[in-house]
């Protein structure tokens, strides 16, 4: 598979959304994995574009054939990346950003070892509810419930490759840029998408 495969990870309003939007304007080769989710649509949010929304038996009987490359129950809802569609980009050669949970991320690590997993740190705490209740999608119940569950969320940050603290939007974009440029240029990467540079050395180079 000749594309590359970035997961992007960050406790809900630690501001992912926002940083990957941002990168995928500055870099068109970039495509973003849209999710298959039982989560109701909140408003502005559009079938097909923010997720794939399905109901719980759509969802189930999709994960019992094998639908999805890795799945969670995030937040008391099941979210998916579907595999064909995954499989199929990476194959073409395109480069790919997953927004998806921790549980997920362990997942594609395990599918992809050539994986690079980004995991994306509020400034604090305050700063990730202050954020929650500015972006004004969830009741003060659900803002209590996501403060609290960042916690053990960001309590996985050791097993991501890199980390990004979400403080200025445009550095945090800056910096995830960087990340995917580099892992574009990893040697598995080159060597697959460029073997004529490689044709004239040794077999094993
Ligand atoms: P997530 O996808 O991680 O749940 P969002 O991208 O929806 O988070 O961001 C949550 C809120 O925080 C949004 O209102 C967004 O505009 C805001 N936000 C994101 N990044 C920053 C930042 N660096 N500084 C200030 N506000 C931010
Ligand atoms: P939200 O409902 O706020 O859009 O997303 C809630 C959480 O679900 C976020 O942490 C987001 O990264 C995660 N998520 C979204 N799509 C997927 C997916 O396909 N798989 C997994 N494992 N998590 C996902």
């Amino acid at each position: 598979m000749a594309g590359t495969l970035i997961t992007v990870t960050a406790p809900s309003g630690a501001g992912k959304t926002t940083l990957v939007r941002g990168l995928l304007q500055r870099d068109p080769n970039l495509r973003l994995s849209v999710s298959y989710t039982t989560r109701a649509p909140r408003e502005g949010e559009e079938n097909g574009r923010e997720y794939h929304f399905v109901d719980i038996e759509s969802f189930l009987e999709m994960r019992d054939n094998g639908g999805f490359i890795e799945w969670a129950e995030v937040h008391g809802n099941y979210y998916g990346t579907s595999r064909a569609w995954l499989t199929e980009q990476l194959w073409e050669g395109r480069d790919i950003i997953l927004e998806i949970d921790w549980q997920g991320a362990r997942q594609v690590r395990g599918a992809f070892p050539d994986q690079v997993s980004v995991f994306v740190l509020p400034p604090s705490l305050g700063e990730l509810e202050n954020r929650l209740r500015g972006r004004g999608t969830d009741n003060e119940g659900t803002i209590a419930r996501r403060v609290q569950a960042a916690l053990g969320e960001m309590r996985h940050v050791r097993e991501f490759g890199y980390v990004i603290i979400n403080n200025s939007l445009p550095d945090a974009i800056d910096e995830l840029a960087v990340v995917v440029q580099a892992a574009r240029l990893r040697y598995s990467n080159q060597h697959k998408r460029h073997p004529q540079y490689f044709s004239f050395l040794a077999k094993d180079c």
